[in-house]
């Protein structure tokens, strides 16, 4: 099995979140070294509960978790679903059913936060639409500095 490289290491398809998925041996992707197996851990996802295979690094003891793709540290909506709520609330004025109107209103402030940062020029359902289509994650503190 091909080892995955730094840039896919995170990412898995939902469906192949389980115990018994054939994980490919993996890299670290700080020191590149090569990890080792450290079980699984539950999470929730989309009112879900899923698996996340660990990994660890023997060198720099750093713990890797393989998540879904679009997954985000610290969420348990994809980013797909929050980028989808938020077409639906700048489209219509109204949030959608499904998602919590207090979790809904957050992740409004932090995409208004970052439209205001990276490009205000650009109307909101615009930058929405570029944000979807690079898949960026707006809450990470990272792309909250501007980039000169
Ligand atoms: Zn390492």
């Amino acid at each position: 099995m091909q080892a995955l490289t730094p840039k896919n290491l995170l990412t898995w398809s939902l469906s192949a979140c389980t115990r018994d998925a054939e994980y490919p041996p993996c890299n670290c992707p700080d020191c590149n070294q090569k990890l080792w197996s450290h079980g699984f851990r539950d999470r929730n996802l989309e009112n879900t509960k899923i698996i996340l295979k660990r990994y660890r690094c023997p060198r720099c003891t750093k713990v890797i978790s393989i998540k879904p793709e679009g997954m985000l540290d610290y969420f348990q909506t994809l980013l797909k679903t929050m980028l989808v709520t938020l077409e639906h609330r700048l489209t219509f004025k109204s949030w959608p059913h499904l998602i919590p109107r207090q979790r809904s209103g957050h992740w409004l402030r932090a995409f208004y936060r970052h439209h205001k940062m990276h490009a205000p020029d650009q109307s909101p359902m615009s930058y929405l639409g570029h944000l979807a289509k690079e898949s960026v994650n707006f809450f990470d503190k990272r792309s909250r500095t501007k980039k000169n």
